[in-house]
């Protein structure tokens, strides 16, 4: 899993000096261990900046195992950085549907579309034109540069502040300063020249094959004559646990409304602070002493024009989106009058329950999509 941790990625004028014979071995080892060990992935197998860019992208936040399916359909629906660029919105959002965090999805489409635009259809090879792109900050240009390009350019991600702080024994919070520039300089340091291509990986790989965060396997480390957290036995000190965020539960329902054999979907604006471009049945936040099935109805007609008969409360379901633990509650009912029309949505349409798998859908909804048909 990979996350955007950093704001800054530290020239070489900056970088400390690291390159005493220890740190060269370490990086030898660890070269060695990537050119025995690496796993086969899909995006290993090719070479163009394209396919380096969106794999990195789909590997923020998301595990290896469930990136691969998602990658290759992407691969086969958008081969180019054109298509990305000419594909609609809704499209480019259901090849997504699953993964999470779609604002990674809209980024993709609008940075290819600006790379048509400003660089005749080329990812760009320099860290601060790549982050100029929309989606792409330090971590993404470092990666796409030494991958796609060669550059002698660090990439640190979450596996590599573990490895860092653990091989270096380094205190302190990851995200912030000044441990989060010492990571990005020692990244850089130990860079051997015209390597950073295989050495970025192969700190990613370790940090994702042996030096995982709750029980790493030290005893097949091939650097471990040079960790300094196992030599000190304090592994588990490393990196220093950020404080959890707060877990806010929070109650929505949601209405499935019939007329005839249709229901009725909504889609969000391109603009929405929530699954902006997806389409859903129309739901509203409910508060302490609320009636649901009241509350909704009104804001069905409200939203959408539609007026519904007494809704009834058919199921719920549970799940959390980053720091959210949302209940919904799901209602069924007939539309009595009213023409639907979007009021407080970018568009509404009573779909066929058969078609509601080509609209993209955010998890939730996708659960009472599903269970229509
Ligand atoms: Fe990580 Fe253990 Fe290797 Fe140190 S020895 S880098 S803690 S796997």
């Amino acid at each position: 899993m990979t996350t955007e941790l950093h704001t800054s990625p530290y020239t070489s004028e900056a970088a400390p000096r690291v390159d005493q014979p220890k740190h060269a071995a370490l990086s030898a080892s660890l070269l060695d261990w990537y050119a025995r060990e690496r796993r086969t992935l899909p995006w290993r197998e090719r070479r163009d900046p394209y396919s380096i860019w969106v794999s990195e992208i789909m590997l923020q936040q998301t595990q290896v195992a469930t990136v691969i399916g998602y990658y290759e359909r992407w691969m086969q629906r958008f081969p180019t950085l054109e298509r990305l660029a000419d594909a609609p919105i809704e499209e480019v959002l259901l090849a997504w549907e699953g993964l999470g965090y779609y604002s990674r999805a809209r980024n993709l489409r609008s940075a290819a579309q600006k790379v048509v635009a400003s660089h005749g259809g080329q990812l760009p090879r320099s860290i601060e034109e790549l982050r100029t792109l929309p989606g792409i900050g330090a971590y993404s240009a470092g990666a796409i540069a030494s991958i796609a390009f060669d550059a002698d350019e660090p990439a640190v991600d979450g596996n590599i502040v573990r490895v860092l702080t653990r091989l270096f024994a380094l205190g302190g919070d990851p995200k912030r300063a000044p441990l989060r520039e010492r990571l990005w300089q020692l990244a850089r340091a130990l860079i051997p020249k015209g390597r950073a291509r295989d050495f970025n990986q192969a700190l990613m790989e370790l940090g994702a094959t042996c030096c995982s965060p709750r029980s790493p396997r030290c005893a097949q480390c091939p650097v471990q004559k040079h960790c300094l957290a196992l030599a000190r036995d304090r592994v588990a000190d490393f990196p220093e646990a950020a404080p959890r965020p707060k877990i806010t539960d929070q109650s929505r329902a949601a209405a499935v409304v019939r007329r005839g054999g249709r229901v009725l979907v909504v889609r969000a604006g391109a603009t929405a602070p929530r699954w902006a471009g997806m389409w859903q049945f129309p739901d509203t936040q409910l508060a302490t002493g609320d009636d649901p099935s009241e509350v909704l109805r009104r804001s069905v007609e409200q939203s959408t024009g539609v007026v519904v008969d007494a809704l009834d409360c058919v199921g719920n379901l549970r799940h959390q989106v980053t720091r959210f633990r949302i209940a919904i509650d799901i209602y069924a009912g007939r539309a009595r009058s009213g023409r639907a029309r979007p009021i407080e949505y970018a568009e509404v349409r009573w779909s066929d329950p058969e078609l509601l798998g080509t609209l993209a859908m955010p998890a939730a909804h996708r659960k009472i999509a599903r269970s229509l048909v």
